[in-house]
C-alpha cells in the first residue's frame, strides 16, 4: 500500500562446460544467459528502476561484459522488440552471468547507478563485475576509508561504488589473492545487509550472503547448471528441484570446474528481515525454509483470533465482509475470513498495468484513483474488515479509505493490519530511513498501542476502528524464533552497532 521499495534483487547463473546431463538447459552452455532475463523477471518485485547483467565468455574480446538499462526488465532488455532482444542476448551470451534489478532507496536514479558495476582491468583477476542487494549501515565510515586510500576518488553517492573500490583495493598487488580471503576481509568492514554476486574475467564466480542473513538468498544446481537468486521463485520456475537457502556468513565459489561452499564470516545469530515474509517477497517464495504464503496466511489467522477476542462487532451478521488491500494483503485476508467463517471479497481492484509510471498525477487522490477501483457492487452498504499488510506512512491508506466510502458506498471500515506498528526506521535496504517518514510513532508511547492510541489513529485515518497484530505474532507466524529475525522497525532493537547508533541519533533529532 505504502509502496515500500527494496534496494534490489540479484541473480547468478553458471554452466560448467562438462558432460553431466541437465534437465533445465539442453542447449549451448554459452547461451545460458538467456535464462538470466527470465530470472530477473521473476525478481521484478524487488526493483523496477533498472535491470542489467554481466556475462563471461572466453571467446569474446570483452571477456567480461555488462549490459544494463533503466526500466523494468522487459523495458531494459527490449523484450517487446524481438530482434533487439535477440541481438542483446547474442552480444552478451556467456556460460556465466550475474544479474540485478534495482530500486534506489537512496541516491540518484540515473543509468550510472544501475548494476552490475563492472571494473575493467588489463589483469584478468582484477577485472570484475558485481551486483549487490542490501544497504550498508556504516556507509559514512566506509566512504571515509575509501577516500583515505591514496588517490582514490568517489564519483557517486550510495554504497555500490564504495564496495567496488573496497574490492579493487583488496585485489591490488601482483599475487592473485584467494577469493575467500578477500571476502572474509571485506566482511570485517561491511556492516548491514549485503548479499553479493561477483564474476571476474577468469570466469570465477562468488555468491555471498551477509553474516546476519538480513536479505534472503537461495541457490540450486542441476547437473552442470548452478543458479542463485534473492528469492526461490526464479529457481522454482526454471525447474530446479532442490532449492536451498545460503546460510548467513557463507559464500559459494565457482572456479576451476567446481562449486565449493565456504564460511567466510564467523557465525552470528541471524537477523532475517521479517518484512520479507510480511510484504516484500513474492508470495510464492520460500525463504530460509519458511513459505511466504503460509506465513501471511497464519498472520491472517492471528487477526481472526484477535477479532474474536475483542468482540467489537459481530462479523457473522450477514453484512460484514473481509476485503484485502491488493495484492500483498490477500493471503492474510483470505485466511482471516476463512477462520471467521465469512466471505473474503475483492472489493478493491488494483490496476495491474499502472506499474511504475512516470506520469505522476497532481495529487494523492488522483494517484489512488489511478491505482485502485472500488467495486460498488460488492461494497455498497457493507461493513468491511479491510486487511492491510502494514502501515508505514499512511498517506495512501487515508486517501483510500475516503475513496472506499465515497466511490464504493461502504458503511463501516475496520482496518486490520497483519503486522505490528512500524515504529523505527530501517537502515538495511528498505526505503523508510527516518522516524519522520513513519506514521505510528506520532501516536504511540511504546511498541504495543493502547486502546486510546488505536482509537486516535483510527480517527486520524478515517476508519471506524484499527487493530494491529502484536509483536509476538510475527515470529510465531513465520515459524522462526524472534532472536533469529530482524524486527528493528517494530521494536527499535537493531542487530548492528551502526543501526543502534543511527537510531539513537534519529531519536535525539526528533
Ligand atoms: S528494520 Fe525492518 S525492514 Fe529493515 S531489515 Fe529490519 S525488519 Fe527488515
Amino acid at each position: 500500500m505504502d509502496e515500500l521499495r527494496h534496494e534490489c534483487g540479484i541473480a547468478a547463473l553458471y554452466h560448467f562446460a562438462d558432460d553431466r546431463s541437465c534437465h533445465i538447459w539442453k542447449g549451448d552452455p554459452d547461451q545460458t544467459t538467456r535464462l538470466m532475463t527470465r530470472m530477473l523477471l521473476d525478481l521484478q518485485n524487488r526493483g523496477q528502476l533498472a535491470a542489467g547483467f554481466s556475462s563471461f565468455n572466453p571467446d569474446r574480446d570483452q571477456l567480461l561484459d555488462t549490459y544494463k538499462e533503466l526500466g523494468t526488465v522487459s523495458e531494459a532488455f527490449k523484450m517487446a522488440h524481438e530482434h533487439k532482444h535477440a541481438s542483446i542476448m547474442e552480444d552478451f551470451a556467456g556460460r556465466a552471468s550475474i544479474g540485478h534489478v534495482r530500486y534506489a532507496t537512496c541516491g540518484p536514479t540515473g543509468r550510472s547507478y544501475a548494476q552490475p558495476f563492472e571494473r575493467r582491468h588489463g589483469c584478468k583477476w582484477k577485472w570484475f563485475a558485481f551486483a549487490f542487494n542490501g544497504n550498508l549501515a556504516n556507509l559514512a565510515e566506509l566512504r571515509a576509508e575509501v577516500e583515505s586510500y591514496k588517490d582514490y576518488h568517489l564519483a557517486r553517492e550510495g554504497d555500490t561504488e564504495v564496495i567496488m573500490h573496497l574490492i579493487s583495493h583488496a585485489l591490488r598487488g601482483d599475487e592473485k589473492p584467494d577469493l575467500v580471503k578477500i571476502f572474509t576481509a571485506l566482511s570485517r568492514k561491511l556492516e548491514g545487509a549485503y548479499n553479493l554476486v561477483f564474476l571476474n574475467a577468469l570466469g570465477e564466480m562468488v555468491v555471498l550472503r551477509d553474516p546476519l542473513g538480513l536479505r534472503p538468498l537461495c541457490y540450486a544446481t542441476d547437473g552442470p547448471l548452478f543458479a542463485a537468486a534473492s528469492e526461490s521463485v526464479p529457481l522454482l520456475n526454471m525447474g530446479f528441484q532442490k532449492i536451498q537457502s545460503l546460510e548467513p556468513g557463507e559464500m559459494i565459489v565457482l572456479q576451476d570446474g567446481a562449486m565449493t561452499v565456504h564460511r567466510y564470516a564467523e557465525p552470528r545469530p541471524s537477523a532475517h528481515c521479517f518484512f520479507e515474509w510480511v510484504y516484500f517477497a513474492n508470495v510464492a517464495s520460500t525463504l530460509d525454509g519458511r513459505s511466504v504464503y503460509l506465513s501471511r496466511s497464519r498472520l491472517g489467522e492471528e487477526l481472526a483470533k484477535l477479532e474474536e477476542e475483542m468482540g467489537l462487532f459481530d462479523p457473522r451478521d450477514g453484512n460484514t465482509i473481509v476485503v484485502p488491500v491488493p495484492d500483498t494483503g490477500k493471503a492474510a485476508a483470505d485466511a482471516m475470513a476463512y477462520a471467521l467463517g465469512i466471505r473474503s471479497q475483492e472489493g478493491l481492484i488494483r490496476n495491474r498495468y499502472v506499474g511504475r509510471t512516470f506520469i505522476e498525477p497532481g495529487n494523492r487522490a488522483d494517484k489512488v484513483r489511478l491505482k485502485f477501483t472500488p467495486l460498488r457492487e460488492v461494497l455498497e452498504g457493507k461493513r468491511i474488515i479491510l486487511v492491510e499488510d502494514s502501515i508505514v506512512r499512511s498517506t495512501t491508506l487515508k486517501t483510500l479509505l475516503g475513496f472506499l466510502r465515497e466511490a464504493g458506498g461502504v458503511k463501516e471500515i475496520h482496518v486490520r493490519v497483519a503486522c505490528p506498528p512500524i515504529v523505527a526506521p530501517c537502515f538495511y535496504g528498505i526505503d523508510m530511513a527516518t522516524v519522520d517518514q513513519l506514521y505510528a510513532p506520532k501516536f504511540l508511547s511504546c511498541n504495543e498501542p493502547t486502546r486510546d492510541e488505536l482509537a486516535a489513529m483510527a480517527y486520524d485515518l478515517g476508519a471506524d476502528s484499527l487493530v494491529y497484530l502484536p509483536l509476538d505474532a510475527v515470529a510465531k507466524c513465520i515459524g522462526l524464533p524472534a532472536e533469529r529475525l530482524c524486527r528493528a522497525c517494530i521494536t527499535g532493537d537493531y542487530p548492528t552497532e551502526s543501526g543502534r547508533k543511527r537510531y539513537e541519533l534519529e531519536l535525539v533529532a526528533k
